[in-house]
């Protein structure tokens, strides 16, 4: 390949580049459901509603997502929300938690303060071991825990039921009204302090859906692998890892952490040394990685365009009923009522 060509392929798959082009286009969502409840409320011109905006909505969905994995049908009034959820699975089984590592937009704000940190004080610290299997225990506990009650506690037919409440329908514009409220920017302040300091606290030690990303991606068939005999034991892998794992130290990364970001495998100085492959065959060059993550998250989302599974069942005026009806001011609701 042209060392132009290939420079320019480095760049553009940068995952700061992708990640903030997520972002970006996620808070552009944002914007565009903002204009749409002043539509709703009389107070601005029709713009569409973005249906993207579903990944505000994780418990929600996965509620719908687990209702239609038990039998209870595809939720055809707000379906954008499992197509999301069935594209992060995917994307996260076949390329190692592959949603957090390159999509996620809530996760870029945690990485990019942790970045922060890396930039200001060299590192992130790493917390004490014991402490950090506890905090990740907790994750998977919190993963399972949501999972196991969406799966086998709440009753199929309230599940069902719950995507015909106008409440469901308006939550997105409800969550972003209350990440405007002191307490939740106190909270989120605290979780940029801390992640600065030690890494992305919400994704590794909080973030249920987290949880349930690493857990398929321990079963992908793609992963960094490191040629033992070809290593110089020159540890700059391990160093860039964000994610405080130390490929250095194992010829596959098996570790839950790892997200697939490349950089160790851009790091390493050595050809061949360190790469990612599937099936421990198909080498991926570091650049494809993040083409195959990204292009398979497309694809999902062409092929539920193309089948009429992306765009909501429920005409704009019923969502303006709702959001007249005041269902976004009221407060502390119950999640079935
Ligand atoms: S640096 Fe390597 S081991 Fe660490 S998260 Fe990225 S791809 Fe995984
Ligand atoms: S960067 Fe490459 S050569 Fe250096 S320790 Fe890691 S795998 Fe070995």
């Amino acid at each position: 390949m042209p060392p132009r060509l290939h420079l320019w392929l480095q760049r553009l798959s940068n995952r700061w580049v992708i990640k903030t082009g997520f972002l970006l286009f996620f808070c552009s969502a944002v914007y565009q459901l903002l204009r749409f409840e002043q539509w709703a409320r009389g107070n601005g011109p029709y713009v569409r509603r973005p249906e993207i905006v579903g990944g505000l909505l994780p418990i929600g969905h996965f509620t719908s997502f687990f209702a239609w994995v038990r039998g209870g049908g595809w939720d055809t009034l707000l379906p954008a929300g499992l197509v999301i959820i069935i594209g992060a699975i995917t994307v996260s089984f076949a390329f190692k938690r592959g949603f957090c590592g390159w999509i996620c937009p809530v996760g870029t704000v945690w990485e990019a303060c942790a970045e922060l940190g890396r930039r200001l004080i060299g590192r992130n610290i790493k917390v004490f071991r014991w402490l950090d299997l506890l905090g990740r225990g907790v994750r998977y506990l919190l993963a399972a825990a949501f999972m196991l009650m969406l799966l086998m506690v709440v009753p199929l037919p309230e599940a069902v039921g719950f995507r015909e409440l106008p409440y469901m329908w308006v939550a997105d514009l409800k969550i972003i009204h209350l990440m405007a409220e002191p307490g939740w920017i106190a909270t989120a302040l605290v979780a940029a302090a801390l992640s600065v300091l030690f890494g992305p606290v919400w994704c590794r030690y909080l973030c249920p859906l987290g949880g349930l990303y690493s857990a398929v991606g321990v079963l992908s068939p793609a992963t960094v692998e490191r040629d033992a005999g070809a290593c110089i034991h020159c540890h700059r892998c391990s160093e860039v890892c964000h994610a405080f794992v130390e490929p250095e130290r194992t010829a596959r990364v098996w570790a839950p952490e790892c997200d697939g970001c490349m950089d160790c495998v851009r790091a390493c100085p050595v050809d061949g040394c360190l790469e990612a492959r599937a099936f421990s065959r198909v080498r991926i060059a570091a650049w494809m990685w993040p083409v195959l993550v990204v292009g398979s998250w497309l694809i999902i989302y062409g092929f539920a365009v193309a089948l009429g599974q992306w765009h909501s069942g429920l005409p704009p005026q019923a969502f303006k009923q709702a959001i007249e009806q005041g269902i976004i001011e009221q407060r502390t609701r119950g999640f079935f009522e």
